[in-house]
């Protein structure tokens, strides 16, 4: 049996797959799990979905049922907020002077949210979304309806303000940029994205941003900069996320858009290993870091970091990949694609059924599948493959996209 300690910092999706994952792998030494928060790991989409709306349970958002890491032998201590890592040392340090000696170390310490810091940001009523209390309260406050402020169109904001008029709410979105989750997926799917809400009812104020929350202990309306007031019962405020780097950079590890790893998720201190959104990681197919806050992405490299963490050394080189769900409308976007690339169409996106494709030279960058299902593989494999492919066979539907893999484009 191993003598070995593997410490996993970050008690979340990413963390408690790689604790599995070395469990399956045949690892038999310790293994100790800490994470800040008071629950066992859980997974975060449910939270601005169905779980907000109050459609299903709890026992459903763990990422293993309770008793899991007993039987695992895998020392889980929740609430148990790190204090220091000592990478000379190879120990990490818990409150008290608690040291924790390990042989390798996994930091899966997520992000945090961006706060806004304007006039009234401490009312009552003020809300942001990352852990599943936040989604409680913001569950208990769909339960008593009224009028709903949301602050920023990326997919925090575009999922709640779609949660909260399926729950028969009023909804305000206010967002600086011109198109919700413009940066995200670009103009041409922003304005559908726009009128999917716009649909729904959802008023969509674009191009300003807040300038205040007004109120008497509670808020009750929202001030934007281009001059109005918005009256609400409760405001939600998602801009965007943070990576959690503040240990990494304490202990000296290298930094830059969160913490940076090599495709073997190892970071700049040999033995420590980064994961999640958290981890900046060289990628081996785009040749270039790239940091990802989606879910599927928690979720693949926690086992990768394990593999590697054992000594096996395992790229991670999996073609990113996310999905939404807004009122009756589900997506799966894979791949990365930059901006400014030409975006085009199979099938009609009025219909709001179709795949999009960003293409760059030919080639496909990026796909991303409204209401289609079981293409997703396919739009990988084109990814993938970096030919060129016709884009008039792309946007056919008559052409089966699997015929087009591995299929170069005829000469123009
Ligand atoms: P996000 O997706 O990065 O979007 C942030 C949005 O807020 C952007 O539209 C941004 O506009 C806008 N914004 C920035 N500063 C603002 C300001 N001062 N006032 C108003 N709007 C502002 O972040 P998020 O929605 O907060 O989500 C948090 C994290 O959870 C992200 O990592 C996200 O990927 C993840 N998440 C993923 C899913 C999913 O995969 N389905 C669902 C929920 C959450 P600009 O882009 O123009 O700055």
């Amino acid at each position: 049996m191993s003598n070995q300690t593997f410490i996993i910092v970050g008690a979340s999706l990413t963390g408690a797959k790689a604790a599995e994952a070395l469990r399956e792998e045949g690892f038999d030494g310790r293994i100790v799990l800490i994470g800040d928060e008071s629950e066992r790991p859980y997974e975060r989409p449910p939270l601005s979905k169905d779980y907000l709306r109050g459609e299903s349970e709890r026992e459903k958002i763990y990422v293993h049922p309770s008793g899991f890491y007993e039987e695992h032998d895998i020392e889980l201590r929740s609430g148990t907020p790190v204090q220091s890592v000592d990478t000379a040392g190879s120990a990490v340090m818990l409150a008290g002077d608690q040291r924790l000696d390990y042989d390798r170390l996994l930091l899966a310490t997520g992000a945090e949210p961006r706060r806004l810091e304007l006039p009234g940001d401490g009312l009552d009523g003020v809300h942001y979304l990352r852990a599943v209390e936040d989604s409680d309260r913001l569950r208990q406050r769909l339960d008593q309806g009224g009028r709903l402020v949301v602050v920023g169109a990326g997919w925090i904001g575009a999922e709640v303000a779609a949660s909260a008029r399926q729950r028969g709410l009023e909804v305000t979105v206010i967002e600086p940029a011109s198109l919700p989750l413009e940066r995200a997926l670009g103009v041409e799917l922003g304005a559908i994205y726009r009128d999917i809400h716009v649909d729904q009812g959802v008023e969509m104020l674009l191009d300003t941003g807040v300038e205040a929350f007004e109120g008497q202990g509670s808020v009750d309306a929202v001030r934007t900069e281009d001059g109005r007031r918005v009256e609400c019962d409760f405001a939600v405020v998602g801009i965007g996320v943070a990576p959690r780097t503040q240990l990494a950079e304490a202990a000296g590890i290298e930094c830059e858009n969160g913490i940076t790893v090599d495709e073997h998720l190892q970071t700049s201190v040999r033995g420590v290993f980064a994961a999640g959104d958290v981890a900046n990681a060289r990628h081996p197919f785009y040749g270039e870091r790239i940091r990802v806050e989606h879910w599927a992405n928690a979720n693949n490299q926690g086992p990768v970091a394990a593999a590697n963490m054992l000594g096996r050394a395992t790229p991670y080189e999996r073609i990113p990949y996310f999905f939404s769900d807004q009122y009756d409308v589900g997506m799966e976007y894979s791949g990365h694609a930059t901006g400014g690339d030409e975006v085009v169409f199979r099938g009609d996106p009025a219909s709001r059924e179709f795949v999009a494709f960003w293409l760059a030279d030919g080639r496909v960058l990026a796909g991303m599948n409204v209401n289609v299902w079981d293409v997703n593989e396919h739009v990988q494999e084109l990814i993938r493959s970096r030919l060129p492919v016709d884009a008039a066979a792309l946007t056919d539907l008559d052409t089966p996209l699997d015929s087009l893999v591995g299929e170069p484009a005829p000469e123009s």
